[in-house]
């Protein structure tokens, strides 16, 4: 097998890279997915890593292997072949979820119809990134360079993209807007470079007057796809067309993303999407329900029910339009109206996964108004009793009301050790059994809590 490959990245990558970097590859074994093979040197093994890993990655799975990475590792000897060193697999490493995708995502991609301005709705979350987008879909000359629209998974990232492509082919039909996924991004150049059309991927990239590239955090790590993606930026930027990106972070914080690439990304505009507050999330139910009414005539809904479900959904638009989209369904199917009983029973599962989470400095602020002591003092280092207890009370709710793990719950308590949290939670334990006033004490505020 790994011999017709080697034929195949031959003919890819040309004979003099092949002889220099291919060659002397010698391919060890492939287990949990993992292709790893040895390398002479280490610094070849960097090499390697860095400019054909994504290659090598690629012709095995279109090969039909299963590979999520490939891993080279230095032979420190190659006649008695001793276990050999790990160099690098740190730009393969991040491949992985790229291997996941079928290949045929990768030439078109298409727009969503719903995914326009008009179906967007705005909030102080969104008002900024509403604004910058609307900016740069009206095609004029170019302000800010990129712009990058950043923020949480299901805050509207795609969607406003989607709507400034609509917006610029109906304004400007002669202007060339190329949207695409990182993710895409990364396979076409991949495929440039097995099929040897570096050129025209080049000029393809090069000759487009609006870049938009979604979810840039992907390319991360990627190393080679990284520098071509920083090429593609520049040219475009000197030529001065409009690059847009999206990204789940800011650039500053996406990690392994080569610096100079977050500078690049940093020069532009960067607006957030915050996540949604309640106001929002109500505009956003109004404006679907308005659209489903189309499909279902004559479904009413109780007042009070949007109201609720903005209430309780939060953050994630995507999960809201996923509820009201299996509230009508379910409604429909079983002739009745929305009320709150229908909700209640059509939701559980939902409404169960976004119930609200308890923060350990909720508990610490709730504990200290409890026992009237300053919430500096419960977290400071003051070890006096009238301190000490509802601190340990505050680590015992800590522990019980929240996911966090000791460390984590030490950290908020001002750097505190582990086990002095272990020591306050088996404190209180105790206490709760012999003393009646703490035992009540905990009850009330864990009440107070989960209200
Ligand atoms: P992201 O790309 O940020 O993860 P999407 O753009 O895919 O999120 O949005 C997820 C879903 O939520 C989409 O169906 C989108 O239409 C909807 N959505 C998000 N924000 C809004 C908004 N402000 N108004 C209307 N729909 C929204
Ligand atoms: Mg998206």
């Amino acid at each position: 097998k790994w011999g017709q490959l080697r034929q195949r990245l031959l003919k890819t990558v040309g004979q003099n890279n092949y002889t220099t970097w291919i060659e002397p590859l010698e391919f060890e074994h492939l287990e949990d997915g993992v292709a790893t093979f040895s390398v002479p040197t280490n610094f070849m093994g960097n090499y390697v890593s860095q400019n054909f890993a994504d290659l090598i990655l690629y012709e095995l799975n279109t090969a039909g292997a299963k590979v999520q990475r490939v891993s080279f590792q230095v032979a420190a000897n190659t006649s008695k072949r001793p276990s050999p060193r790990v160099v690098s697999s740190k730009a393969d490493e991040s491949v992985e979820q790229a291997t996941t995708t079928p290949l045929d995502a990768l030439q078109a991609a298409p727009l969503d119809a719903r995914f326009t301005f008009d179906s967007f709705v705005v909030g102080k979350p969104n008002e900024l990134a509403h604004a910058a987008a609307r900016r740069v879909s009206e095609g004029g000359p170019v302000t800010f360079n990129p712009l990058v629209l950043y923020g949480g998974v299901g805050l509207g990232k795609t969607h406003l993209m989607h709507a400034i492509a609509w917006e610029l082919r109906a304004r400007k039909p002669d202007l060339n807007v190329l949207y695409l996924s990182a993710e895409q991004f990364m396979y076409r150049f991949v495929q440039a470079l097995r099929e040897r059309k570096m050129m025209d991927f080049k000029v393809l990239f090069r000759s487009v007057d609006v870049l938009m590239v979604d979810d840039v955090q992907f390319i991360a790590g990627k190393d080679s796809t990284q520098e071509e993606f920083f090429h593609t930026f520049n040219a475009l930027v000197d030529q001065n067309k409009q690059i847009i990106i999206s990204a789940d972070r800011a650039p500053g914080e996406i990690k392994d993303l080569e610096e100079r690439v977050k500078s690049r990304l940093q020069c532009g505009l960067v607006v957030d999407l915050h996540p949604t507050d309640y106001e929002l999330r109500l505009g956003i139910l109004q404006t679907k329900v308005q659209q489903y009414r189309g499909s279902y005539p004559g479904l009413e809904i109780a007042d009070g029910v949007l109201e609720f479900l903005a209430q309780r959904i939060s953050t994630n638009v995507r999960v809201l339009e996923g509820a009201l989209t299996r509230l009508f369904a379910f409604a429909s199917l079983v002739g009745r109206e929305i009320d709150m009983e229908l909700t209640q029973d059509c939701l559980a599962d939902v409404l169960r996964a976004s119930e609200r989470k308890i923060t350990v400095e909720e508990i610490q602020r709730r504990v200290s108004e409890y026992y009237n002591i300053r919430l500096s003092d419960m977290i400071g280092p003051k070890r006096l009793r009238s301190y000490a207890r509802p601190r340990q009370v505050a680590m015992y709710l800590a522990k019980q009301l929240t996911s966090r793990s000791l460390p984590e719950i030490g950290r908020r308590f001002g750097g505190r050790d582990h086990t002095t949290v272990m020591h306050g939670v088996k404190r209180i334990e105790e206490l709760k059994l012999i003393d009646g006033q703490i035992a009540e004490d905990v009850e009330m505020l864990r009440r107070a809590l989960e209200a």
